[in-house]
This record gives C-alpha cells, structure tokens and sequence, in this order.
C-alpha cells in the first residue's frame, strides 16, 4: 500500500487534503480527508470503515453516518485527519452485511447474524490504519473512538494514542439493539 495522490479538498465543514492510499489502479483506495493543525496538540484522529448504507444515505440501522458528520467536524476545527478505511460492513462487505439485516430483522443481533453468515462479528483490522498514520509521520494521536480494540491496534503498531476522545450518538428507535450489542458485547466504552 502507498499514498496515492493528494488534492485539495473544500467541504461544507471546512477545507481538507484529500489523499488515497492503495495499490496502483486501485478503485476502492483508502481515503484520508486531512486538516491542517492550528496548535502543537497531537492531531485529532477518526478511523471510520466504510458503511455506505450509514455514510450516504443516512441509514437509521446504526451510527456511522452521525459519527463520521461529528468526526469530521471536530477534525476540521481541530486539526487532525479522518481515515476511511474501505472494510464495509465490519469487514464483510456490502452483500452480507445486508444479508445480516434480514436475519435481524427476524429477531438476530448484529453479532448472531454474522455469525450464521459464516462471518466472525467483527473482521475489520487496522494495520492499514497504522501504516497510514506512519506515513502521515504520525506516533502521537488523540483518537477520536468507543472502540477499545481501535486504541490497541495503534499501541501495538507503534502509534501512542495520547487521548481518547469519544462519539456519542444518542440512540434512536431502529439503533437502539445495535448499540446495546456493540456496548454489551463488544465492548463499546458509550457511557
Ligand atoms: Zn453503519
């Protein structure tokens, strides 16, 4: 994997270096939406996998959307970066995760559906992530996550995660029973 290209990037929130990192002819490369840093504070991180459901259109199933909208402004105030990582439906892609919808739907959590899927609950990773950061020629962040397992990967990688910063979404009818699995069982730090 390798940085790919950087281009200027305005949004609405503000204005950001967008970069891609994947391999040659990549069409899913990861993209990092980075904003400059106003003080000598270790840079604001968000390490969002891809949910298109959530992050386009606005799905009520989960957070991502609310939490990648939250992330990027805090980013944008702060200075720091948002890491898209292309691992969609917690690593199992688009197909099964919706799949996994239609056995919750018939009364399964997140973690079950995956499961008879053939799928483990949660088969994201992070090394990519780490080598990003590294190429940023960042070791220090503060990181904007509930995940504890997020923090452990970029210790184990070499990146000091200064300060854990965390995205609440309050949660909502259809949402609920997800956050409560991610709280219960998977360890999600939402109190
Ligand atoms: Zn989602």
């Amino acid at each position: 994997m390798k940085r790919l290209v950087e281009s200027r990037l305005p949004t609405a929130v503000g204005s950001f270096t967008i970069l891609a990192f994947g391999e040659e002819g990549d069409f899913f490369p990861h993209v990092v939406l980075m904003s400059t840093l106003e003080s000598d504070a270790a840079p604001v991180v968000r390490i969002h996998s891809e949910c298109m459901t959530g992050d386009l259109f606005g799905s009520a199933r989960c957070d991502c959307g609310q939490q990648l909208n939250r992330a990027l402004d805090s980013i944008a105030k702060e200075g720091g970066a948002l890491l898209y990582l292309r691992q969609e439906g917690r690593g199992i892609g688009l197909v099964e995760k919706l799949k996994a919808y239609n056995l919750q739907d018939k009364g399964r959590d997140t973690i079950q559906s995956n499961e008879e899927l053939g799928h483990p609950a949660d088969a994201r990773g992070y090394d990519d992530a780490v080598a990003i950061l590294k190429d940023l020629g960042w070791d220090a962040v503060q990181l904007m996550t509930n995940n504890p397992l997020k923090m452990e990967a970029l210790n184990a990688g070499g990146i000091d995660v200064v300060k854990r910063l965390p995205v609440i979404i309050p949660a909502g009818k259809e949402n609920a029973d997800y956050l409560h699995v991610k709280q219960s069982l998977m360890g999600h730090l939402l109190g």
